[in-house]
């Protein structure tokens, strides 16, 4: 008879030495809350349940008749069942150039630009390429929820710097200066913000780029909000205000937001040379290419006008003003006027401490859930996007859903002790 071999005992998490059973650098990711909380709405909804989901990020429009026509047609062609360059198909990336000069005014060359799955992707591979580990990162909270998660992904630091709703959640020189070491690496910027919607004025846009050229800072600016402002006000693209940043920023965008196409999944990474390389070889080892009929969809998407964006932002911009309204309406409640995106962002720390129905939420994450069981309401906690003592409403659903939910959450929470 041979040996037997002795079969292993899987590997114990507490002992450090130990291969981990998932690797720590994975199991060490948090999942995605603003899409736990909207599968957790859409679950209860599935099962009957009246739930009104205020976490999902994406416009409650379908994508325009000339994009999905684009597909099909793309569908019956034969070269498009086939790969395409890692960077993506050479008439995208062209397209993609044209259309960030004429929207932000930033000149670029297509072999600038890298064809990524979804903004996220772009995100994530940005970071990849530009962190290397202990390098650190400025990120001004709240931030999106995948930031963090992809900077520590690539082996970096997120060192948060937070601005509160007194100070419409925009972030100052003087507290990014606070926050620069010498392993600082990159900063993030994101105007118009999610999760807060706030928009940077020019002004402050410019003195932060500055401060970054000053330092030897890179910028990863992501712009996919860029035309989801109200008011008047322009959302200024910190490239184009500071063209002394050119060889030390990378910019993120994508057709989820402008084009109500979030499921195609086309996203883009524009930066200097050497970057947009490095992360072309990245993305050849890791998803070769982004779906040829979304690289199809997506041309054009960004190659005709922007009269659907256009009408969606009435909508916004009608349910934005309804929200702030009625939210500001509730005791403990004070929500800024955001000037950018779909969200609004109160403070709900006045609500905090105290008693209803019996239950008193110490946290936003405790009252989040109070709010999803008993006004059957879903919104996203602060915790997701920084510190406590916040939520996160879309107002991408229609205006009856939208009274009747904010309704809802006005009522319950009339009840606070
Ligand atoms: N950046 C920000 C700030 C976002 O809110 C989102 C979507 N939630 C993305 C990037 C990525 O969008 P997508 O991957 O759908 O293109």
């Amino acid at each position: 008879m041979t040996e037997q071999t002795i079969p292993q005992a899987p590997p114990v998490a507490d002992d450090a030495d130990a291969p981990a059973r998932v690797s720590r650098r994975i199991g060490s990711i948090a999942e995605s809350a603003t899409l736990a909380v909207d599968a957790k709405a859409k679950a209860l909804k599935a099962a009957g349940r009246p739930v009104i989901g205020f976490g999902a990020g994406e416009p409650d429009f379908p994508t325009p008749g000339y994009v999905v026509e684009a597909a099909v047609a793309a569908c019956a062609q034969p070269a498009n069942h086939r790969y395409t360059p890692a960077a993506g198909l050479p008439e995208l990336r062209a397209a993609v150039a044209a259309k960030t000069a004429r929207d932000s005014g930033l000149s670029v060359t297509p072999e600038q630009v890298l064809i990524t799955n979804g903004g996220k992707q772009a995100v994530y591979q940005a970071f990849a390429t530009l962190v290397d580990p202990g390098d650190e990162v400025i990120l001004p909270a709240p931030y999106w929820t995948t930031y963090p998660e992809a900077i520590r992904l690539a082996g970096g630091v997120p060192v948060e710097v937070f601005a509160g709703e007194d100070q419409d959640y925009l972030v100052t020189v003087e507290q990014l200066e606070a926050a620069r070491t010498p392993r600082t690496k990159a900063l993030l910027f994101c105007s118009p913000s999610n999760p807060t919607g706030s928009v940077y004025p020019v002004e402050a846009v410019r003195a932060i780029g500055r401060w970054a050229v000053e330092h030897g800072v890179w910028v990863i600016t992501d712009e996919i909000y860029e035309h989801l402002v109200y008011d008047g006000v322009r959302a200024a693209s910190i490239a184009v205000e500071v063209p002394e940043l050119a060889d030390t920023c990378v910019v993120l965008n994508g057709v989820a937001k402008t084009y109500a196409m979030t499921g195609w999944r086309v996203g883009w990474l524009i930066g200097p040379k050497d970057v947009v390389k490095a992360a072309t070889n990245l993305q050849s080892h890791l998803s070769s290419n982004v779906a040829n009929v979304s690289q199809r969809a997506a041309l054009a998407a960004v190659s005709g006008d922007l009269a659907a964006v256009d009408e969606m932002k009435v909508a916004f911009d009608r349910r934005r003003r309804t929200m702030v309204r009625m939210l500001n309406e509730i005791d403990g409640v004070v929500c800024p006027t955001p000037q950018g995106a779909f969200y609004v962002y109160p403070s709900v720390k006045g609500v905090l401490g105290r008693t209803i129905r019996g239950r008193t939420p110490q946290t936003s994450a405790e009252l989040a859930t109070l709010i999803l069981e008993e006004a059957e309401v879903a919104v996203v906690p602060g915790e997701a996007f920084g510190p406590s003592g916040y939520v996160r409403l879309s107002y991408a659903l229609g205006d009856e859903d939208l009274a009747e939910g904010v309704g809802r959450i006005q009522r319950l929470l009339a009840e606070a002790r």
